[in-house]
C-alpha cells in the first residue's frame, strides 16, 4: 500500500516542496491524523461499489482512505495552488477526478450524471471548509441531488444546530431545513491538534441520512422555510410578535396570524423553539391562504 497522505512528516514534506502557504480565508485546515480520517470514512459506510463527491480535497489526505474504500471519488477544489500538488499525490488512485471549481456555482447535478452514470450509492464526504459549511450543505440538500447521505466534518457548534430537538437552546431554522430532508446524527467530537493549522473552533462529524420522503409535507416548501425563519428571527419573542413583524403588511394580519394558530392549536404565547418540525407544517399550511 502507498503511504499515507496524511501523516504530520509526509504533510510537511509535500507542503515544503510546494512551498505552499495555507490560505484562512478558504478555510485551510488540513487533517494529519489517519485514525480520524478513517472513522470519518467509516461514518460513511462505503462500499466497492460506491461513489463519493468530496469537497475540498486539499492534498487529498482524506481523498486518498476514500480512494480505498470506494469505486471514484469526484473532489471540487476552488484554490488553483493545489491542483499540481494532487496531481502527485493521488498519483496512485485512478479512481479519483479533481474539478477545480468553487462547490458553490458548480452544477453538481450534471457532474453526477456523467461521473457518476449508473451509480446506485452515492454519498458526500467532505471536511468542509467552516466558512461556508451551511451554504454548503444547504446546497446539496435543496438541489435534491440523487445522494444517500453527507457525512462531515464541520464546527462543532454548526453541528449542535444542525442536530438539535425542539426545546433546545440550539433548536432552530437551520436544525428545522436539514432535517426537513435528512436524518441528522453528530457521530464524533474532534479534537483541534488532529489539523495543520489548528481552527480556533471545536470540530464535529455529522452523518445525515437523505430521506426517501421529506420529514412532513406541505403545501408549499418556500412558505414552510419563510416562516420557520421568520418565527426564530428574534429568540426571545413570542411565535406571534415573530410572525407579525416578519410576515408581509397585511389589513387585518394580526388577526389572521391568531387564527391561523387557534385552528391549528398553537398558543400564540410560545417561542419557535418549542414548536415540533410537525407543527410548523400545519402552522404554516393554515397560513399560506393569509399570505400567498
Ligand atoms: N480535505 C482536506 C483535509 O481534510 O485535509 C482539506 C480540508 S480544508 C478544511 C477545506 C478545503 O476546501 C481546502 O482545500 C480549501 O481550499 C477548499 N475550499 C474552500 N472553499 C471551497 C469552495 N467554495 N469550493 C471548493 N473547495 C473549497
Amino acid at each position: 500500500m502507498n503511504k499515507d497522505i496524511a501523516t504530520p512528516v509526509r504533510t510537511r514534506a509535500i507542503l515544503e516542496k510546494y512551498g505552499f502557504s495555507f490560505k484562512k480565508s478558504l478555510g485551510q485546515n488540513f487533517l494529519i491524523d489517519t485514525n480520524i480520517l478513517n472513522r470519518i470514512v467509516d461514518h460513511a459506510n462505503l462500499t466497492d461499489e460506491s461513489g463519493v463527491i468530496e469537497v475540498g480535497p486539499g492534498i487529498g489526505a482524506l481523498t486518498e482512505q476514500i480512494a480505498r474504500r470506494s469505486k471514484k471519488v469526484v473532489a471540487f477544489e476552488i484554490d488553483q495552488r493545489l491542483l499540481p500538488i494532487l496531481e502527485e499525490t493521488l498519483a496512485p488512485y485512478g479512481n479519483t477526478t479533481i474539478i477545480h471549481s468553487d462547490v458553490l456555482k458548480a452544477d453538481v447535478a450534471s457532474m453526477m450524471a456523467t461521473e457518476f452514470a449508473g451509480f446506485t450509492d452515492v454519498m458526500v464526504v467532505a471536511n468542509l471548509p467552516y466558512y461556508v459549511t451551511t451554504p454548503i450543505i444547504m446546497k446539496l440538500l435543496e438541489e435534491k441531488l440523487p445522494i444517500r447521505g453527507i457525512v462531515v466534518m464541520l464546527q462543532k457548534e454548526v453541528a449542535e444546530r444542525i442536530a438539535a430537538k425542539p426545546g433546545t437552546k440550539d433548536y432552530g431554522s437551520l436544525s428545522i431545513a436539514v432535517q426537513y430532508y435528512t436524518e441528522a446524527e453528530t457521530v464524533m467530537i474532534v479534537p483541534k491538534t488532529v489539523f495543520v493549522p489548528q481552527p480556533n473552533v471545536d470540530s464535529a462529524v455529522i452523518r445525515l441520512t437523505v430521506r426517501t420522503t421529506p420529514k412532513v409535507a406541505v403545501k408549499s416548501e418556500a412558505f414552510f422555510f419563510q416562516i420557520t425563519k421568520a418565527s426564530f428571527a428574534q429568540r426571545r419573542k413570542t411565535i406571534l410578535n415573530n410572525l407579525i413583524s416578519q410576515l408581509p403588511e397585511g389589513k387585518e394580519k394580526k388577526e389572521e396570524i391568531l387564527a391561523a394558530l387557534s385552528k391549528v392549536h398553537i398558543e400564540p404565547t410560545r417561542r419557535g423553539e418549542t414548536l415540533s418540525i410537525e407543527e410548523f407544517a400545519v402552522l404554516s399550511d393554515a397560513l399560506l391562504p393569509h399570505f400567498q
